[in-house]
């Protein structure tokens, strides 16, 4: 691809923006200055450790995907009222074109582990219901729990409000009277609060810790960190 085209699909400005930073020496490969910005780069995945622009590494190229620490507060629709999640990567990233989005989907109010790429195929790979990757979310309960809502969830014939299917079936685990981890492998509309309501409880904190085998690990809320391959083969 032509450098200009790439930069300028990545944000750094326009076509012209950009031959003007060729031409000033602010763009380096290998160390040696790119000046004439029509010259073809491969885009190959060792491109962002050797370009420097401006200074500074080039920003992961088209093909990424990211792990990002959601906090509460923030949405990840633009039809919710809200700052959106995507406020939270650097402003460049969010000019870029293929746009990063999210994969999948937390509510306002969930924090946790949420994926982002750039990757249209990618993200119909990781979300595609063939795909089955389980979703843990650790839920804090208003009422103590009765006892009986982990062979419910186990049943696999749980039916949602307004729904005509019923739910796969899903594993939960007890932390205490008021506190389960439960794992999914379906992404209903408000799936976990829905069980709850159900089974006659209300969540009053949700977070999702893990997506297959991918976890959170020390990532502050509102942190993100991008994921190589062999993150990916743990939700793929
Ligand atoms: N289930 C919910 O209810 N909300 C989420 O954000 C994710 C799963």
């Amino acid at each position: 691809m032509r450098l200009d085209r790439l930069l300028a699909n990545m944000g750094y400005g326009s076509r012209r923006e950009i031959q003007m930073l060729a031409r000033n020496g602010r763009i380096l490969l290998d160390g040696a200055p790119v000046e004439d910005a029509e010259k073809r780069i491969a885009l190959s995945p060792d491109l962002a450790a050797r370009m420097v622009v401006d200074s500074e590494p080039l920003d992961p190229i088209p093909g990424m995907a990211l792990l990002l620490h959601k906090p509460l507060g923030v949405t990840c629709s633009h039809k919710e009222a809200g700052p959106l999640v995507y406020g939270l990567l650097p402003p460049r990233w969010r000019r870029r074109d293929p746009a990063i989005s999210t994969i999948g989907r937390l509510d306002k109010e969930t924090s946790g582990l949420l994926l982002l790429t750039d990757d249209g195929a990618l993200l119909h790979r990781v979300i595609s219901p063939k795909n089955h990757v389980p979703k843990r979310y650790v839920v804090t309960l208003d009422r103590p729990l009765a006892g009986t809502e982990a062979a419910i969830f186990a049943a696999g014939t749980l039916m949602l409000d307004g729904e005509d299917k019923p739910l796969l079936p899903a594993e939960m685990e007890v932390l205490s009277p008021t506190e389960a981890t439960i794992t999914l492998t379906e992404g209903r509309y408000h799936q976990v609060r829905r069980m709850f309501a159900a089974v006659g409880n209300h969540v009053v904190a949700l977070h999702r810790d893990r997506m297959g085998g991918l976890g959170l690990g020390d990532l502050e809320p509102g942190a993100f960190r991008l994921l190589g391959p062999e993150d990916l083969a743990l939700v793929l």
